[in-house]
């Protein structure tokens, strides 16, 4: 017997890297009208490099361990003058103790980063993750936090960066850090800021490069659907303005947090649309839950993101996906 063709869609979309997880899935992918990509492993490559350690000064005492904890060194809490202390090597090790356990990208960056350099990484422990935030963990005996720079409050669409933030005011070094991330996110990279007890000691500029098929997928997808898609991102105005801008994409939704990348989506299908949402991370999970068709990107792509999915890239080309929308209308009007 031959094959029903929606059942020969997801063969031959499984022979092109893309795995359909069932026939409704693949008779729904040729029926979207609007697509919703994600940032940071989606558009981007999803294997950034840390391009900047910024430290910053009085930033504390020198990080204690075998080395720095003979006699003579300043204990806990007590500070030293004149400049930083922490070092980049220090800091380094500190945000990447407090990573190690994390499967974000922008983790794996740090964890590099440190490797790359040779630095000795302390054991964590108590390490939590909030999704579209960053991490803390208990580091010798510190509290660390690692992640984005707080956001305005309010709504988190369409903000303007970190002018009037929390990281501002937290400690001495609070408005060197806001300039630090803003001065960062200016030349496009995602910032993240690294607390101790609370207080900044640092601020690390990451990037990541463009998918080389991302502007032409963006483009072959707006002909498909006869809709520009939109980028939901967690990630900064700034960084998301500019990749924006490579793709050809207008309208950027930035500083999301994933229950407003859910709202996103169910504002646009609330209005009727039948939206696709391409993503990869944590933080996306819901927003695939909530859409018409989720699509997880493969090798990036978080174990909830590719569960939650209704279909996987495997071969992580996003160029796969224009064309999994054809090859489902044209099983479509095979079926009837
Ligand atoms: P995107 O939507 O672009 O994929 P995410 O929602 O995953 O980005 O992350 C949003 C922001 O939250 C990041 O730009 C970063 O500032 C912060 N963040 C998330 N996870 C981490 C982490 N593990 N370490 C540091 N920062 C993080
Ligand atoms: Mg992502």
């Amino acid at each position: 017997a031959t094959m029903p063709p929606l059942l020969s869609a997801i063969a031959t979309a499984g022979r092109h890297g893309v795995l359909v997880k069932s026939a409704v899935v693949m008779e729904r992918l040729g029926r979207v009208d609007a697509v919703a990509l994600d940032k940071t492993g989606t558009l981007t490559e999803g294997t950034p490099r840390v391009t900047d350690v910024v430290e910053l000064p009085g930033a504390g005492p020198a990080l204690s361990g075998p080395k720095s904890a003979g006699p003579g060194n300043t204990g806990p809490g007590s500070t030293r003058s004149g400049g930083p202390v922490l070092g980049r090597a220090g800091l380094l090790a500190l945000a990447a103790a407090a990573e190690r356990s994390s499967e974000h990208p922008l983790a794996r960056a740090i964890v590099a980063a440190a490797r790359e350099e040779g630095v000795a990484v302390p054991e964590a422990t108590d390490f939590a993750s909030t999704p579209g935030e960053g991490v803390t963990a208990t580091v010798l005996g510190r509290t660390i936090a690692v992640g984005a720079p707080p956001r305005p409050t309010g709504t988190a669409a369409q903000t303007t960066a970190s002018e009037t933030t929390a990281v501002q005011t937290t400690a001495s070094g609070g408005t060197a850090a806001a300039d630090a991330a803003a001065d960062l996110e200016r030349r496009g990279r995602t910032a993240v800021v690294v607390l101790r007890d609370g207080a900044p000691v640092g601020v690390l500029g990451i990037a990541d490069r463009l998918r080389p098929d991302a502007a032409a997928t963006v483009r072959d997808l707006t002909a498909l659907t006869g809709a520009a898609p939109v980028l939901l991102t967690g990630d900064n105005p700034r960084a998301a303005a500019l990749v924006a801008a490579e793709v050809g994409i207008t309208d950027v939704r930035a500083g999301l947090l994933p229950r407003d990348k859910v709202a996103a989506v169910r504002e646009r299908q609330a209005a009727g649309g039948k939206v696709m949402v391409i993503g990869d991370g944590v933080n996306d999970a819901p927003a695939l839950a909530a859409a018409f068709t989720g699509l997880a990107m493969g090798r990036a792509g978080s174990d909830l993101a590719l569960e939650t999915a209704d279909a996987v890239v495997v071969r992580d080309e996003l160029a796969a996906v224009p064309a999994l929308v054809t090859l489902s209308r044209r099983a479509r009007r095979l079926v009837v």
